[in-house]
C-alpha cells in the first residue's frame, strides 16, 4: 500500500474522526466528580473500547485515556474488595484525591489504569501522517484536539473504513496485515 497515493486527497484528521456532526457527542469521563454508579451507567449505555478522561466537561481538556475493560475490572474489584464502596462513591482519576467528608462513602481511585499519554493529533493533521503513526506505533486509537480541547477520536477501524470508502476496496485487505 502506498500511503501517499491513498492520501493524495488531503484528508485531514477532522474528516475521519468521530463523532461526526450528526453523531451523538464524544463520550468522556471527568477526572473527578463522577460516581461509581454514573460510570457504570456509561459502560452499560455504550460499547466503546475506551473513554477519554478530561479535566471537566466545560474545559474538555484531555487528561488521559482509559480502556473499557480496565474500568469494568477495577470498578468490579472496588465493589467486591474495597469496604463500603457503593454506587454513590466518587471516582477519582486524579493523583491527589482531595480530602473527603467523613460522612461520605469511600472513594475509588483509578489513576492507576489511566493512560496518561494517549496519542493525540490536531484536527488539521493530514491523515497520511496519522496513518503512518498508527502503523509505526501499532496504535488502536488516537485522540483529536483543537487548541487543547478534545474534539474526537479516530480508531484503527475508522481509518480502515475511510480508506475503503476512498478506494472502494475490502477494508480488511488494505492496512495493518
Ligand atoms: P472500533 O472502531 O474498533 O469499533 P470502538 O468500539 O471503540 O472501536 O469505537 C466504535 C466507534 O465509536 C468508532 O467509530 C469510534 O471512532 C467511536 N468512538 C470510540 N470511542 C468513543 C467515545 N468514547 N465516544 C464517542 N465515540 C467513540
Amino acid at each position: 500500500l502506498e500511503t501517499k497515493e491513498e492520501y493524495g486527497h488531503k484528508t485531514l484528521a477532522q474528516d475521519v474522526m468521530r463523532p461526526r456532526q450528526s453523531d451523538p457527542l464524544l463520550v468522556v469521563l471527568t477526572q473527578e466528580g463522577m460516581s461509581v454508579g454514573e460510570i457504570e451507567g456509561v459502560i452499560a449505555d455504550t460499547d466503546y473500547s475506551g473513554f477519554p478522561v478530561v479535566v471537566s466537561q466545560e474545559s474538555q481538556r484531555l487528561v488521559g485515556f482509559v480502556l473499557r475493560r480496565d474500568l469494568v475490572i477495577s470498578l468490579d474489584n472496588a465493589r467486591k474488595r474495597q469496604e463500603g464502596v457503593v454506587s454513590a462513591s466518587l471516582v477519582f482519576f486524579l493523583e491527589h484525591v482531595p480530602p473527603q467528608p467523613f460522612s461520605g462513602p469511600p472513594v475509588v481511585k483509578l489513576r492507576g489504569i489511566l493512560d496518561l499519554s494517549p496519542f493525540t493529533v490536531t484536527d488539521h493533521t493530514p491523515m497520511a501522517i496519522a496513518v503512518d503513526i498508527f502503523r509505526k506505533l501499532g496504535l488502536r486509537q488516537c485522540l483529536v484536539t483543537h487548541n487543547g480541547r478534545l474534539l474526537g477520536i479516530i480508531t484503527k477501524k475508522d481509518i480502515l473504513k475511510h480508506m475503503a470508502q476512498m478506494s472502494n476496496r475490502d477494508p480488511d485487505s488494505i492496512l495493518f496485515n
